[in-house]
């Protein structure tokens, strides 16, 4: 598909799209070079091959209209390329999660101000549900008659459910080695969940394949990719909003793809340009696992590029070896002062176990990274304790049990008589 070069910011006549299909979004622009290109299904700079994004020419919004939106992720819709009426439109209504102050976790880790954005309780349990309900919007504005993705698990999870409920249908790609648990949860939706033997970056390369051969494809991360990333923003409206439109001082956000870190940093800007939250300074930092940490590494390194790696990590939605938006996390924790950390399979266990039994919350292999990480960054002094903390859980245990299945179990297998109770001295 080539993409029609247009000179202005305005909002283009592009041919066969509805008025208004994308909301208050102008044009794609291209993040390397600022080409822009009209709105359409294009994700690479036709100069550069550079990502393109949404650019937009947002009206005056505020607080009030937000507030009175709906408890999902449209109360934001004037911010997102979707339609005014997109509520009209059959889809899974993620977002508006719980934000929980985590005293519990804080006073285990010497914090003094904590919170976790738990977006395990989304319709398929993790973030990804957000980003979906925005590249089905862009999907149905472009006629797009299948709705695709290559996924390290959540991803397919959501589409598919998304595909059911929009009665579009769906063809989901996953690494044959993915967890039982994210496999049912996609093959309850779909009749087509392909597992393809090789890891997620070979699915990838398959997906754009197939995204060049087929027409009429959506693929919700290759193609439409520049929409669906739009979605994470929501997740920095939400945690904004849910402090009394306030930006936290610090944010620890798990990086695959380095997507969502880089959505949640262009969501606190934009609530600062558009006057719904105060300027002041925050610090962002990324999570990763040491078998599947290559931003990490260039982190530590002080380099500005990333050699992709062949994963090997429990958290597998976290495995991306070659991130897309690697490069940008770099730039964004650099430049607000945080950092990029990394921790072993045998500390994402721990993790896990840690936030279950502080908060009561059963995350997944992203969360145990996410919580480890945090842990990691107060014993090596490079977070402030003393500085309100935000840590997102993206996703849920029971998708990810055997994990920890190892590490937790029974504390007693007992006859039904109170002496067998007795004597294992839990009385
Ligand atoms: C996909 C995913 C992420 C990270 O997403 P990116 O935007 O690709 O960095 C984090 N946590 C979970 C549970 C995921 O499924
Ligand atoms: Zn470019």
């Amino acid at each position: 598909m080539s993409a029609v070069v247009i000179e202005k910011t305005s909002t283009p006549a592009t041919p066969g799209l509805r008025e208004g299909a994308f909301g208050n979004a102008t044009a794609l622009s291209c993040r390397e070079c600022g080409h822009r290109v009209e709105l359409g299904p294009h994700y690479a700079c036709p100069e550069c091959f550079g990502p393109l994004e949404i650019a937009y020419d947002f009206p005056q919004v505020t607080r009030e209209q937000i507030e009175a939106g709906p408890p999902n992720i449209w109360r934001y819709k004037a911010l997102l390329p979707v339609p005014t009426d997109i509520e009209q439109s059959p889809n899974t209504e993620p977002g508006f999660t719980r934000l929980l102050r985590a005293t519990n976790l804080a006073a285990e880790l010497g914090i003094d101000n904590l919170w976790v954005k738990d977006d395990s309780t989304n319709p398929t349990n993790s973030f990804k549900d957000r980003v979906v309900a925005c590249a089905l919007s862009a999907a149905r504005e472009f006629g797009s008659k299948v709705f695709a993705c290559p996924s390290t698990g959540n991803l397919a999870n959501a589409v598919a459910a998304a595909g059911a409920r929009a009665g579009i249908k769906t063809v989901v790609f996953i690494p044959s080695d993915l967890e039982q648990p994210k496999q049912v949860n996609s093959a309850v939706f779909t009749d087509s969940l392909v597992a393809v033997n090789g890891s997620y970056d070979d699915v990838n390369r398959l997906a754009s394949e197939i995204a060049g051969e087929e027409e009429g494809w959506a693929f919700v991360n290759v193609n439409v990719r520049p929409y669906y990333a739009e979605g994470s923003k929501t997740l920095g409206y939400e945690i904004a909003e849910q402090l009394g439109w306030r930006l936290p001082d610090q944010i620890v956000i798990p990086v695959a793809s380095g997507s969502q870190l880089t959505k949640v940093h262009k969501a606190f800007q934009e609530l600062i340009a558009l006057g719904l939250v105060e300027d002041r300074p925050y610090r962002v930092y990324g999570a990763q696992a040491e078998g599947c940490s290559p931003v990490s590494v260039a982190y530590k390194a002080g380099v500005d590029a990333i050699r992709p790696v062949k994963p090997d990590t429990i958290a597998k939605s976290l495995a991306i070896g070659n991130p897309a938006d690697g490069i940008y996390v770099l730039d964004i924790c650099r430049e607000t002062g945080g950092a990029v950390e990394d921790v072993t399979d045998d500390e994402v266990r721990a993790g896990i176990v840690l936030l279950a039994r502080t908060e009561g919350i059963f995350t997944e292999t992203a969360g145990g990274t996410t919580v480890a990480v945090l842990r990691k960054l107060v014993e090596t002094g490079q977070l402030d304790t003393s500085l309100e903390t935000v840590v997102i859980n993206t996703g849920h245990g029971l998708k990810t049990l055997d994990a920890v299945s190892g590490a937790v179990a029974p504390a007693a297998t007992i006859e039904p008589s109170y002496s067998a109770f007795a004597a294992t001295g839990l009385a």
